[in-house]
């Protein structure tokens, strides 16, 4: 998906495990989730029986991997990290799961592409703590089941949607994480700024966090980025004016938008009247993948009410029209 990830040198990766919360008490907002998960952990731990299973959602870089990571701390386990594409066959599962120890987590992310095949081989798992392991093959084969550790799978996906509903179904715990608004980013970038050991004016915080498309990922990125321009252009300390300066080498425009966000906007005005229009169409149009704009563009582009979903396809709302400047057709006359 979106380049946020991958681009990290080695130097950001380090920072970003220096960044990441610990605990329930380091975890700002999706104050809900955390409320309840708090009571679940504890129940777990006092029953001395695994957690449920818990399926997190919501678009990326709102903290499911780190949301794991804390419920295994908080539940004193270990845990070990998949992805659902990286599953291949049933093979790869078990031997996963035949390592657990009792009470671990498993970490699928991306859970909804996990191969049918595996899939199905994980519901007794998940369900039993079971697995059937096919001994042989031609007319010597059998299969064997093998009992497993009691373990908590958490799978994380951005499309709940695509999910099958019997997998759906096994899962005891689903929370869904949402966009965080300004006040809530901007704590986190005065924690990771105190991490960091990085001075920074509350005004600047305040500016960069508004304008992270609601994302602590994205906001702790612009923070590394804002730092190196505090660094080489200030004197390292981060000012509103440094901000200003950062967000706009970064193409931050000042409702937060980015450059694929607003090329998404405009395409649709320009080219196709405003909408409806599906969403292939823009994808090519913009050149950019149809499950990257639906996963990670327009979820937030829906949130912050510039653009709607309709049977028909995606339209720009009135608000996409000021916000690039552009006078509606019907109202030029
Ligand atoms: P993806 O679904 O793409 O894997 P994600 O939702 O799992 O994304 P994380 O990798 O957990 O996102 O979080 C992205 C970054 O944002 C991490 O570096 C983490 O430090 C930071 N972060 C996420 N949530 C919070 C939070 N609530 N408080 C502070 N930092 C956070």
């Amino acid at each position: 998906l979106k380049g946020e990830k991958e681009t990290l040198t080695r130097d950001d990766r380090e920072m970003e495990r220096a960044l990441r919360p610990l605990s329930f008490s380091d975890f700002t907002g999706q104050e809900k989730i955390l409320d309840n998960l708090k009571i679940f952990v504890s129940a777990a731990k006092m029953r001395e029986e695994p957690l449920d299973h818990v399926l997190l959602h919501g678009p990326p870089g709102l903290g499911k991997t780190t949301l794991s990571n804390i419920i295994a701390n908080e539940l004193g386990a270990g845990i070990k990290i998949t992805s659902g594409p990286v599953l291949d066959k049933p093979s790869d599962l078990a031997g996963l799961l035949t390592n657990l120890q009792p009470h671990d987590v498993l970490f699928i992310d991306e859970i909804h592409r996990l191969n049918p095949i595996v899939e199905e081989y994980l519901y007794s798992a998940m369900e039993d703590y079971k697995i059937d392991i096919l001994l042989d093959s031609g007319p010597n084969a059998r299969t064997v089941q093998i009992g497993l550790n009691p373990f908590t799978l958490i799978g994380a996906t951005t499309r709940a949607g695509l999910l099958t509903s019997p997998l759906r179904a096994r899962f005891g715990i689903n929370a869904r994480l949402e966009y965080y608004d300004a006040k809530l980013l901007t704590s986190i970038i005065k924690r990771s700024c105190a991490i960091l050991k990085t001075p920074v004016e509350d005004t600047a915080a305040f500016e960069l966090a508004r304008r992270s498309r609601g994302t602590p990922r994205i906001a702790n990125n612009l923070l590394r980025r804002t730092r190196d321009f505090a660094q080489v252009k200030g004197g390292g300390v981060i000012t509103v004016a440094i901000a200003e300066m950062a967000l706009a080498a970064l193409d931050v425009d000042h409702n937060g938008l980015d450059d694929m966000d607003n090329r998404i906007l405009s395409t649709i005005i320009e080219k196709f009247k405003g909408g409806p229009v599906g969403l292939s169409t823009i994808a090519t149009a913009v050149g950019e993948e149809a499950e990257t704009i639906e996963e990670v563009y327009e979820p937030f582009l829906i949130q912050e009410g510039y653009l709607k979903r309709t049977s028909r396809g995606r339209e720009a709302t009135e608000k996409a029209y000021s916000h690039l400047g552009i006078i509606p057709k019907y109202r030029a006359g």
